[in-house]
């Protein structure tokens, strides 16, 4: 850029000199070079950068087809592409262009930010690729260089959910909690402010920063360790503080920081929950409306999940589980809609949120949309927040509805679980979790990556904070999930996927795809009457928008969870999806989610219709080592279950059986056991393994190991059993 515009005045100069020579008017002369210097300073980088304007003519269709230049593609986060050059009949000819492979092989779950033929993603570790569009090549990378053993505090993997750009920069948000400015052109860091307010409690962010009136909105996540949930405008240009909105009350001793807080906090009870943080993170979705001036905010579940610890006098706990509507300007508190009040199962709703005005009862609405953890589908107006409808969506056991007078859910008999365990529809994971949804206004669907997987809720009655592992204040995970080979074939059958095509003005399903797992990817929709979305067994795939007819897949070679994009670069369409299995369920959920074979390989897969690149082979699957003999006796097996399930499960997955992300410890090697104590007491330094030095003692760690043969010979018999069949 720059030596263009050096050749530029060197040639304005040159032909100025040239025109003196031939006796010319001076000053037309010097008009003329002043004009081109002018010209030479702005309109060439301008092209290339973003901006609100732009984003806005993207949402009202002015311009920007080709382009998908925010989170949503939109503010309105309808993640629709009116695109349709790539359709229904010709999607079948569509065919890898390019892939680009990424540094860590952790859950992949960014939107990718398309500019001008310009993208901008990231991979696992918040690392940032600035790539050509068209052929995958790498423009620059940064890489925040976030500590390995950040993993341990993510709840959900060391995911990223993507860049913002504005003007002349990129934004990300770390995993260890900064807020990132980046040269456009370079990479190189502008700014660089930290986002969290109190180092000694374990917060993180995975949510990709959204853009509002020229600020930069970030939350976090951390609701899991015990953190108080809050997010922050910075001024895009400066990266300076602007506002800051807490979504739970802090400690009553000290001044509220606003209205929104004192009334808040009338609905939290006992002396506890701010020493617990109080949780409420606002960990993902966002959505804006300019011509309101609102910006809405999902916020998370509390900390810790179990309500009876949590808030013991019962009470709503705002803003627990709620949509929260600010002003942009100043963070001001506008109103507030809480899908899930006292929450106890996690459900947080921090999931998607779409805009868009539907006819409903002949009257266009401005509505916003949500299908948040708890099952149920909302339909709310945007402007008050008042509900229009909210309907189950998946199979949900804790409440029978939702009253339309009142906006509360109608609880269940299952619904207390503090005196009873009780098996409950939909799990932690949700009923849908952080996968984008999309929206098509052709069709006027909703399409929704959903998914049934019970859950046992326990009540711990001798909960008490610790450094180490989730507090939830559930008792032991372990207690609800049988090992036995026909206790898990029995939680599998409740266990599947669907994506479903969603009526929002009659709440009602109008087609549905099922799949065997759980945990499929987020979704595009485009005006070329298709639905593309990716798979936890390893495809990326295409329907029809309307009748939800399989038209076309490709193999990625690994689960598939990120939301593809769709753009183009010099008139051509291309489709894209960042590949990578990991996060929440697939980290922890063991054989619930993992589908046979399935492994985590983090690339950018890029598709145009007769594409030609091939991915290299996929490498062979590891075979079972030589494992010790089960030696230990049942009672220290079980020591090593539950201590497990306290400590390693959240990254090694439930009954020791790993999600396919990470090491399954149950094919560690007779040579990796010799030094299992001193790995496990000295964690393995960059590897993301951290140290449980002072945590667990050495017998407890050979606990585990016993728990780990134990687990590895039950699965070489399963395995033989297998072969023999
Ligand atoms: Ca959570």
């Amino acid at each position: 850029m720059k030596n263009r515009r050096l050749k530029r005045v060197v040639a304005a100069t040159l032909i100025l000199v040239w025109l003196a020579a031939q006796n010319f008017d001076a000053q037309t002369a010097l008009a003329w070079a002043g004009s081109q210097a002018k010209a030479a300073k702005k309109p060439s980088a301008s092209a290339t950068h973003n901006s609100e304007k732009r984003i806005l003519a993207a949402e009202k269709g002015a311009g920007e087809d080709g382009n998908w230049l925010a989170h949503g593609r939109t503010f309105n986060e309808q993640r629709f592409s009116p695109l349709k050059q790539i359709n229904d009949k010709n999607v079948k000819d569509l065919k890898l262009a390019w892939s680009l492979k990424l540094d860590v092989d952790r859950g992949t779950e960014a939107t990718p930010i398309v500019i001008d033929g310009k993208m901008y993603t990231t991979g696992a570790y918040s690392i940032v690729y600035a790539l050509d569009a068209g052929t995958g090549k790498l423009l620059w990378k940064y890489d925040p260089k976030v500590p390995r053993d950040y993993a341990e505090r993510a709840c959900c993997d060391a995911v990223n959910r993507g860049v913002a750009v504005l003007a002349d920069k990129v934004y990300v948000a770390t995993l260890d909690g900064y807020l990132v400015a980046l040269d456009q052109a370079t990479g190189r860091v502008a700014w660089r402010v930290d986002t969290i307010i109190d180092r000694s409690r374990k917060y993180t962010i995975t949510a990709a920063p959204r853009i509002a009136k020229g600020r930069l909105i970030i939350g976090n996540g951390g609701a899991e360790f015990g953190v108080r949930g809050y997010f922050t405008a910075y001024d895009a240009k400066t990266g300076k503080q602007v506002w800051r909105f807490f979504t739970v009350p802090g400690d009553p001793k000290k001044p509220y920081e606003n209205r929104a807080m004192e009334m808040a906090a009338k609905t939290w009870t006992g002396d506890k929950y701010w020493d617990y943080g109080g949780g409420g993170t606002a960990w993902d979705s966002m959505a804006f409306d300019p011509d309101l001036n609102l910006l809405y905010v999902g916020i998370g579940n509390g900390a810790p999940w179990n309500d009876g610890h949590r808030s013991p006098g019962g009470g709503d706990n705002l803003f627990l589980s709620s949509i929260v509507a600010v002003n942009p300007d100043t963070g001001e508190y506008v109103w507030h809609y809480q899908t899930t009040p006292g929450d106890r199962w996690d459900y947080t709703a921090t999931q998607h949120m779409i805009l868009a005005d539907l006819n409903i009862g002949g009257q266009t609405r401005q509505v916003i949309m949500q299908a948040p953890k708890n099952g149920f589908f909302y339909v709310l107006d945007r402007k008050t927040g008042e509900l229009i409808s909210a309907e189950k969506y998946v199979n949900v056991t804790w409440a029978t509805g939702v009253d339309k007078k009142t906006g509360r859910p109608i609880l269940s008999d299952t619904a207390n679980y503090a005196k009873q365990p009780q098996l409950t529809f939909p799990s932690p994971y949700g009923g849908h979790n952080w996968q984008p949804m999309a929206f098509n206004p052709q069709t006027g669907l909703v399409y929704i990556p959903a998914q049934e997987v019970p859950f046992i809720y326990v009540n711990d009655p001798k909960f008490k904070m610790n450094k180490r592992g989730f507090n939830n204040g559930l008792g032991l995970i372990a207690q609800g999930i049988p090992e036995d080979v026909f206790s898990v074939s029995a939680i599998l059958s409740l266990t599947s996927g669907k994506l479903l095509a969603w009526d929002p003005v009659n709440q009602k399903a109008v087609w549905k795809v099922d799949y065997d797992h759980p945990f499929n990817a987020g979704v595009l929709s485009t005006a070329g009457n298709l639905v593309f979305t990716g798979t936890a067994d390893g495809r990326v795939v295409a329907y029809s928008a309307d009748k939800g007819e399989p038209l076309w897949q490709a193999a990625a070679q690994t689960g598939v969870i990120a939301p593809p994009i769709t753009y183009t670069v010099d008139g051509e369409q291309y489709v894209t999806v960042m590949a990578g299995w990991g996060g929440a369920l697939a980290l922890v959920g063991g054989d619930i989610a993992k589908a046979p074979g399935v492994r985590s390989i983090a690339r950018v897969l890029t598709f145009k219709i007769g594409g030609t690149a091939t991915l290299p082979p996929l490498p062979a699957e590891e075979p079972m080592p030589e494992i010790p003999a089960n030696t230990a006796s049942a009672e220290t097996v079980q020591k090593g279950r539950e201590l497990y399930h306290q400590y390693c499960v959240f990254c090694h997955g439930l009954a020791g059986v790993g999600g396919g992300v990470i090491k399954d410890l149950r094919y560690l090697s007779a040579e990796r056991h010799k030094s299992f104590v001193g790995i496990v007491a000295n964690g393995l330094p960059g590897k993301g393994m951290p140290d449980f030095e002072g945590t667990l003692a050495t017998d407890e760690i050979k606990a585990i190991q016993a728990y780990l043969i134990k687990r590895a010979n039950d699965e070489k018999s399963r395995k033989a059993v297998n072969n023999r069949k």
